[in-house]
């Protein structure tokens, strides 16, 4: 969230206070839950603009000084807030001014990003910041009775390990391929994933943590996790989009996540892009997923298909041409390619099977993306998924295709740039997911 929006944001809540303030006292209503307002509001405020003096906080929000300094006090009861340093100017000729820091390290967070293939796990402190990772391997093909137990295993084994103590965790947030049904508890609709239909996956991990714990889709997580602390700053109107096993877009619009009626925008996987195409997980035919997820770029690469079609186009009519030169050039990289970081290293090598791959698939997705933009008309599209890397030709390609493709006024200033947070995306958006809603909370 940018500065200018968290500002209007700390302004909007000061009047809503203000409204409830008047309208509670004239009712005889609880003044407990204005006390209670305000004291989000002020955490809130040290926690995206602070350090800050409490004269400075109770200037900025409306708020008495005694009202301000009471609340201070108690957050720093609770370890919530800390003093530290001073100001570095004394307001208006005063005593210089003790700065009230949010103390980040107050709390823990786990995040958990559920792939059809891994599960990374993380704990950050309150500002996010990573402590402990880890990535393992994983099969969501298992289905979701089996997997939650290990997922509960390997969360529980983890937390050991690092010795967390889980009278410090404020929350646990989940990113899992969805799409999920409108409480964030349960996939609604999963070709993908065989046995994780309508579980209820919160209620499982709810019984058996005891804490706050927040599940969304794991493109969703992403977009968060861009937008907070990665490639998606300052961007209120962004399209996240994953590239693995599947192709999913996260939709962030005027800064939330657009879920659409039934908590399945963002499909982009499925979008139609060769109408007479081969037979989609789906049901459809030639959606997006069947020409350019991860594993079909690997194999690609893998058998030269892309480049074998392309030399063929180039060479047809020229007698000198030999089958065998074009199987030799398909294969000449040689290193085997398990994976898209196999696909992605041979490319940096040049050759030329596994740039043809990642070119092609550049392009089947870039035209996609041009129906997205030309919609929804996003400042920023990040691609993430470990495959997009500046200067890379994956990237150029599907930056080349999204602008052919797309209407000049939608694709005007629109950015299309690689994720910044490594593989971390889904898991940190998901330890954001649970700090925003516990200090932004209104009661
Ligand atoms: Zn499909």
């Amino acid at each position: 969230m940018d500065n200018q929006t968290r500002r209007n944001d700390s302004g909007t809540h000061t009047h809503e206070v203000q409204r409830r303030s008047s309208r509670q006292i004239e009712h005889g209503i609880d003044l407990h839950m204005i006390r209670e307002f305000n004291r989000l509001l002020i955490l809130n405020h040290i926690r995206e603009h602070g350090p800050l003096a409490r004269v400075m906080i109770a200037q900025r929000l409306g708020l008495s000084r005694t009202t301000v300094s009471s609340i201070i006090d108690v957050l720093m009861n609770e370890g919530i807030v800390r003093e530290g340093s001073l100001l570095d100017a004394a307001p208006q000729g005063g005593r210089r001014a003790i700065l009230v820091h949010f103390e980040e390290d107050a709390g823990r967070v786990i995040g958990i990003d559920i792939g059809r293939s891994h599960l990374t796990l993380i704990i950050t402190d309150l500002a996010a910041t990573v402590l402990s990772q880890k990535t393992l391997p994983f099969n969501t093909d298992h289905g979701a009775e089996h997997c939650m137990l290990e997922v509960i295993q390997l969360v529980r084994l983890f937390t050991s390990e690092v010795e967390l103590n889980w009278s410090r965790v404020i929350g646990i947030g989940v990113g899992i391929p969805g799409p999920l049904d409108n409480e964030c508890h349960r996939i609604s609709r999963a070709p993908h994933m065989p046995g994780w239909e309508n579980i209820d996956l919160w209620q499982i991990l709810q019984q058996e943590f005891h804490v706050p714990i927040w599940i969304d889709r794991d493109a969703n997580m992403g977009a968060i996790g861009e937008y907070r602390g990665g490639a998606g700053q300052k961007h209120t109107d962004l399209a996240y989009i994953k590239v693995g096993t599947g192709i999913g877009a996260g939709l962030l619009l005027n800064g939330d996540i657009y879920r659409g009626h039934s908590g399945s925008a963002g499909e982009v996987g499925h979008l139609t892009i060769q109408e007479n195409g081969i037979q989609c997980s789906c049901g459809n035919r030639g959606c997006l997923e069947t020409v350019a997820t991860a594993p079909l770029i690997v194999a690609d690469a893998e058998q030269g298909l892309t480049l074998s079609q392309k030399q063929s186009t180039h060479l047809s009519g020229i007698a000198t041409a030999h089958p065998a030169d074009q199987s030799n050039r398909a294969n000449r990289a040689g290193r085997p390619k398990k994976n898209i970081a196999d696909v992605l290293q041979s490319a940096r090598e040049g050759d030329p099977a596994s740039l043809a791959a990642l070119e092609q698939a550049g392009k089947h997705i870039g035209v996609a993306l041009a129906g997205l933009i030309n919609i929804f008309n996003p400042s920023a599209v990040i691609i993430d998924g470990g495959i997009a890397h500046p200067d890379e030709i994956f990237l150029h390609s599907l930056q080349r295709s999204a602008t052919d493709a797309c209407l000049p006024s939608a694709w005007e200033g629109t950015h299309i740039v690689a994720a910044e947070l490594g593989t971390l995306s889904v898991a940190l958006g998901a330890t954001y997911t649970v700090i925003d809603a516990t200090f932004n909370q209104q009661k």
